[in-house]
């Protein structure tokens, strides 16, 4: 077997109580009943708080944690795990232990990711500043048996993804018009793709994709003079969409979450389109271009990971779009915050991206729905995307 995963992965730890979320906030955890009973049997304190604070879910047919406004019954005041502390991390159930990390087997290889709704994780992205780089190696596991069907299905969806990451990487392009190009070219092979009509989809983006193509798109589409009084508009609509999963996710926790939410949600409801503008060319001149490579990373990393995630039969598609949301909503947040401070730290800059990671990337189930709502009210299309982007 082979193990495929971002050049930082073994590097990554975690933060402990300088986190500025915590693993836990906000979600639904769910926990092995084995662990449950483990728990509830020891004889320490954890016990007495494992039979009041863990329920069973009859819906969801688990054990899952009853938070109590948002954390963890189990956090203690610095924010660190009580059952870690007590019994070390053996006790966790496996969402606790291996989050922010998650895998999957594809073929003979074993892809490795890392989300960004860790900021110990968003943290490694500031220290790139050329492409993102993943590493192959071989493990000790053996050759898997018969995945052929399986894999011959995704093997192209695989080619795909990872010619995608070539195009977002190229930096001869602006970075609006990689993430475009991304939604783009998904579009135009999305009935193809859903026949599963391989020699087709080769060919198509075999052209879109090729140097002359791109160049003249860029031509094209650079030349359309946006609207970007609407585009504010929509961006902000975009954001009072996602406030009440935003305000789920922050809490009254040490880091203030709470409270910067709240901030960011009332400029977004506030602000003027001249303010924004006004604090737009300020971010420009100062931030885009670090912004640019930093997003450039954040994008590969959400792809790498997302962009198989099967939700419906226009799947590449849809993912590219919940992708770019998330960077849209992401810089939509950064320049809000610019338009009250003037200035934004690298630590409220990890805030907003693992905050917009935990609205988006990590509720799929729900956005199948909200990308299904939003392309009948005709608020997502590549046209759109394009508004949005510039
Ligand atoms: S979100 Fe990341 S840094 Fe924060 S507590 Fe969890 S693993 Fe640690």
């Amino acid at each position: 077997m082979h193990v495929l995963k971002p050049s930082f992965y073994d590097d990554f730890t975690c933060i402990g109580k300088d986190c500025l979320f915590t693993c836990c906030q906000g979600w639904s955890v769910p926990i092995e009943e084995d662990v449950y009973q483990r728990l509830v049997t020891d004889s320490s304190q954890l016990s007495e708080l494992a039979k009041s604070h863990i329920v069973y879910n009859k819906e969801l047919e688990r054990y899952q944690f009853k938070f109590i406004e948002g954390m963890c019954p189990f956090c203690n005041k610095d924010q660190l795990c009580n059952m870690v502390i007590e019994e070390g991390e053996e006790i966790l159930g496996s969402t606790c232990r291996t989050f922010p990390r998650h895998s999957t087997i594809i073929g003979q290889t074993e892809e490795k990711y890392l989300t960004l709704a860790c900021p110990a994780v968003v943290e490694f992205l500031f220290s790139i500043q050329g492409p993102l780089s993943f590493v192959m190696e071989e493990d000790d596991k053996g050759e898997k048996g018969d995945t052929g069907e399986l894999y011959e299905i995704i093997e192209l969806d695989v080619e795909i993804r990872n010619c995608v990451i070539d195009i977002l990487q190229n930096r001869n392009f602006p970075l609006w018009f990689r993430q475009f190009v991304c939604v783009y070219s998904m579009d135009r092979i999305k009935e193809i793709h859903r026949e599963g009509n391989r020699g087709l989809i080769i060919k198509e983006l075999s052209h879109i994709w090729s140097p002359f193509y791109l160049e003249e798109l860029l031509k094209e589409v650079g030349s359309i003079q946006e609207d970007k009084n609407n585009g504010f508009k929509q961006l902000c609509q975009l954001f009072s969409d996602f406030q009440d999963v935003a305000m789920i996710l922050a809490n009254e926790d040490m880091r203030g979450s709470r409270g910067k939410v709240e901030e960011l949600i009332k400029c977004n409801h506030n602000c003027s389109w001249e303010n924004y503008e006004k604090a737009y060319v300020l971010w420009e001149q100062r931030e885009a271009a670090n912004f640019d490579i930093l997003m450039e990373h954040a994008t590969v990393c959400s792809w790498f990971w997302y962009a198989l995630k099967e939700m419906n039969r226009y799947y590449l598609l849809d993912n590219s779009y919940i992708i770019i949301l998330e960077q849209l909503l992401i810089k939509h947040l950064t320049i809000l915050y610019y338009c009250l401070h003037q200035e934004i730290s690298k630590e409220m800059q990890e805030f907003i991206i693992s905050l917009c990671a935990r609205m988006i990337s990590h509720r799929r189930a729900d956005m199948e729905q909200v990308i299904k709502r939003m392309k009948k009210e005709g608020r997502i299309s590549v046209a759109h995307v394009l508004l949005l982007l510039k």
